[in-house]
């Protein structure tokens, strides 16, 4: 008998009769004798909905009263899942997270979970309850509702999970696992059975966005078991893990990529200390953050900077550079948004030379030119064009050969 966290995603809880299906699932999960504790996020487009009332009423609702509003979402499928649960003969109790006690800060659409009580779930479990925490929300310490962050559901389950010491915290969602890259962009991407903690966190903060980048962050500090699995499809997932003797021969684990970058350049500024910190420390001063950073190999006593900053932050980023270049006297600035950002990940990298030869042999064999290029013990990220990202990321999937056995390859799990 197993004690399991389960969180069900925003498109598994998208409709009753979905609703009922994952009663159905726990119920047969309960019938083996397991404990569970069942995190649900809101039904699919409602959490989007509740942002479009706020706004209709106040163009920049925040803060308080917001959470007040968003954490509704979650509370109609905690009670419905419930419901449902009952009408199959499995006796459920729902909670909100003020209720169960998920203590968090008072940050307000962003709060952090600081402790958990376990009594009251102990209690229902002990009593054969399956217990039903509503996700993405929490109270504070003066009890106002708080909200954890888009996609924040994640991390009520991780949390819960590191808490009560569950076996395992499951993630089930509209994909069946984690891939060695998008299946919509490679046909023959292959489900990873493993992955490590720290292989996730880049590939989710390089955009494959199967979780929230906390809640894998959060599973890895409290060594919380996570699986993330498909609510539709049966199958044993992705468990991302601490790294084992198994995960050596792999050497590159998956492809990551963003469409979301913006690329800046500033050519022709002095070459001596505390330039960089103009630059850099101009656009961070807006509070943007940077991405990759490559300075040039001074000449004739001036140099030239490229950084990357999130799509969004474009504009933005631009005009704080602009005053730097002006203040240093710089020759021309300008930038690019048609860029896209392509990652090889991999524990593997550690050990093994000539990964990033391969990479730019492959990209060079296409024709694919790059405009910048970063590495980390476990990545290799480069810039390139965005018109050409589909073409890269197929290219890297084949020279690494990522791509699973026949039997093993799956169509894109997405209903
Ligand atoms: N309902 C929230 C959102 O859409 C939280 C979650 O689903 O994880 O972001
Ligand atoms: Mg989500």
């Amino acid at each position: 008998m197993a004690l399991i966290v389960q969180k069900y995603g925003g498109t598994s809880v998208g409709t009753t009769e979905r609703i009922e299906h994952v009663a159905r699932k726990i119920k047969a999960f309960r019938d083996n004798g397991d404990d569970l504790v069942v995190v649900v996020s809101a039904m699919s487009g409602e959490t989007n909905r509740l942002l479009e009332l706020a706004e209709a009423v106040h163009p920049h609702a925040r803060g308080r009263e917001l959470d007040v509003l968003l954490s509704t979402g979650e509370q109609v499928t905690i009670a419905l899942l419930s419901m449902a649960l009952a009408r199959l003969g499995c006796p459920a109790r729902s909670y909100t997270g003020s209720q169960v006690h998920i203590l968090t800060d008072s940050e307000f659409n962003k709060a952090r979970i600081r402790t958990i009580e376990q009594d009251r779930i102990r209690g229902d479990l002990g009593k054969g309850r399956v217990v039903v925490v509503a996700g993405f929300q929490g109270v504070d310490e003066h009890g106002n509702i708080t909200t954890l962050g888009r996609g924040g559901s994640d991390t009520t389950a991780v949390a819960l999970a590191a808490a009560l010491k569950a076996d395992e915290c499951q993630i089930y969602t509209d994909v069946d696992g984690v891939y060695t890259t998008d299946p919509r962009v490679v046909s023959d991407a292959r489900r990873l059975d493993r992955i490590t903690f720290e292989e996730m966190l880049e590939m989710a903060s390089l955009g494959s966005k199967v979780l929230q980048i906390r809640s894998v962050e959060f599973a890895g500090k409290y060594n919380v078991p996570l699986r993330v699995l498909s609510t539709f499809i049966e199958g044993p997932g992705t468990l991302i893990t601490f790294e084992d003797e198994n995960m050596e021969d792999a050497l590159i684990s998956g492809i990551a990529f963003s469409r979301d970058e913006g690329q800046l350049t500033v050519t022709g500024v002095p070459d001596h200390p505390g330039v960089a910190y103009k630059i850099i420390g101009a656009v961070s001063a807006l509070n943007i953050e940077v991405d990759m950073i490559v300075q040039n190999v001074g000449a004739d006593g001036l140099t030239d900077f490229t950084f990357t900053v999130h799509r969004n932050d474009y504009e933005r980023a631009m005009e704080g550079l602009r005053e730097a270049a002006n203040e240093l006297n710089a020759r021309e600035v300008r930038g690019d948004t048609r860029i896209a950002k392509v990652s090889l990940v991999g524990v593997g990298m550690r050990s093994h030379a000539g990964i990033a030869s391969k990479m730019f042999e492959a990209l060079g064999r296409e024709g694919v030119n790059i405009l910048m290029i970063s590495t980390s013990e476990i990545k290799i990220s480069v810039i390139i064009q965005e018109k050409y990202l589909e073409l890269a990321v197929r290219a890297l999937h084949d020279a690494f050969e990522l791509a699973g056995p026949p039997e093993e390859r799956i169509d894109s799990a997405r209903t």
